[in-house]
């Protein structure tokens, strides 16, 4: 799988649960999206179907409202549990929340083993 570099951080989350989404290996590349100026948030992710039953996936780093905000860690995996949900349950039915939910257990506990505290502390340091 292609991850922008800005994303390489991702992988091993997306490693670890492997086994449970098997279209997984349909996602080709996860590219990461800056905020412009000119341009309003409309969504935080995107899944699209490529061609060859391919997928693709692009998850916004940063916005811009009055001036750049960036998403925490704990958002970009939120929407990226989100997202990869999708490849398993392309509607937003109860199996994607399980899914989803599932996931965003996972993640965050694998986020917790590596010493991450909270968004509070982490965005103190992304100004
Ligand atoms: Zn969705």
């Amino acid at each position: 799988m292609i991850l922008s570099k800005d994303l390489e951080w991702t992988r091993d989350y997306i490693e670890s649960i492997r086994s449970l989404v098997p279209n997984l290996i349909y996602l080709k590349r996860i590219t990461s999206i800056h905020g412009r100026k000119d341009v309003t948030l409309g969504c935080h992710a995107q899944l699209w179907k490529y061609k060859n039953n391919h997928y693709r996936m692009s998850l916004y780093l940063n916005y811009y409202a009055d001036k750049k905000i960036y998403f925490s860690t704990i958002e970009i995996l939120s929407n990226l549990a989100h997202e990869i949900s999708h490849l398993q349950h392309w509607t937003h039915s109860a199996d994607h929340k399980i899914l989803e939910s599932t996931l965003t257990i996972m993640f965050m506990t694998k986020l917790k083993s590596e010493g991450y505290e909270s968004e509070e502390l982490e965005m103190r340091h992304i100004k």
